[in-house]
């Protein structure tokens, strides 16, 4: 058993220029768009923490997962070079859109798009956006200001996946309850790709791309997904939200505030990491730390995480 790698792998983008990073998966070259970090307070994602506690010096505790007794969230998307294809998978927060709750997604003016033609890949390339769920933080660069108090899409020549169920869901009574929290992003992310005849309703295992599919795995949200990529006898999944700190290595049990379902949550992220540790599958959580891709192997307790060099 290796024992986790708790060195921190930061790599200030240095908002948005400077080096743009990459690896590989097979012949798929990955670049993570990065587009914050930000550190709430542990309750703030894990009510477990009102009555139970961390291990007292866990690799969690520290940096790169947390920092000053905060965690430490990271969000990126992931671009993905496949063969001619240029696929996004999920979109971010977005930019100048008006977010509730002291969102850090509220009326932000952040280089996401930018660092896309470092990665050579111009905004009218990107053939495919891939949403894993439909989060506040996960869709907001699907659509950008018209200058008219309208959204278009942001990628012109793109379709964007949704998982039917995923959709259905918020565009539900429930779905409307929870919009209340953060505002409805929904409305400005993704009804105008519906609008436009671009947004796409596919099944939990649609098959995006040669060696690219989606993966059910409902509970963090109704639809969730992960994404599956396989090239040269490679594998990375990209997980999205079934995950989002260290401390859910050791308690996969513990789902976060925002899972909608989080007996179900729970379930598919045991299943996952039981998954990545038998296969030696390279595993990318959406809000792991830069550049949140990593292999995990199990531990005394749970499960352990060592991040890949780029
Ligand atoms: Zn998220």
């Amino acid at each position: 058993m290796s024992s986790p790698d708790p060195a921190p792998r930061w790599v200030d983008t240095g908002g948005g220029e400077g080096p743009l990073w990459s690896f590989r998966v097979g012949d798929v070259e990955v670049f993570p768009i990065r587009e914050v970090d930000y550190l709430p307070a542990p309750t703030d994602f894990f009510p477990q923490l009102e009555t139970e506690s961390w291990t007292d010096g866990a690799f969690y505790t520290r940096e790169p997962f947390t920092r000053d007794g905060r965690i430490l969230l990271n969000q990126e998307a992931h671009l993905l070079k496949v063969g001619d294809r240029r696929i996004l998978v999920d979109a971010g927060g977005g930019n100048g859109k008006a977010r509730r709750g002291g969102s850090v997604y509220d009326r932000t003016d952040r280089p996401f798009l930018e660092q896309f033609p470092r990665a050579g890949v111009a905004l009218e390339d990107i053939d495919t956006v891939v949403f894993t769920h439909l989060h506040v933080d996960h869709v907001g660069f699907a659509t950008s200001a018209d200058g008219d108090g309208g959204w278009v899409p942001t990628f012109p020549n793109a379709r964007y996946l949704v998982v039917r169920p995923e959709f259905d869901w918020w565009t539900s009574a429930d779905g409307a309850r929870a919009l209340e929290r953060t505002g409805d992003y929904i409305a400005d992310s993704i009804l105008p790709l519906r609008d436009a005849g671009v947004l796409d309703l596919v099944a939990a295992d649609h098959r995006v791309a040669p060696g690219v599919r989606l993966v059910p795995a409902f509970g963090h949200t109704p639809g969730n997904v992960y994404v599956e990529v396989e090239s040269a006898g490679k594998r990375a999944l990209f997980a999205g939200d079934m995950l989002h700190h260290g401390v859910q290595l050791e308690r996969p049990e513990w789902s976060i505030r925002y899972c909608v379902l989080p007996g179900d949550s729970a379930d598919q992220r045991r299943r996952l990491l039981e998954r990545v540790a038998d296969t030696g599958d390279l595993l990318i959580p959406a809000h792991f730390p830069f550049p949140a891709a990593g292999y995990v192997s199990r531990a005394e307790r749970g499960f352990t995480y060592t991040f890949i060099d780029v």
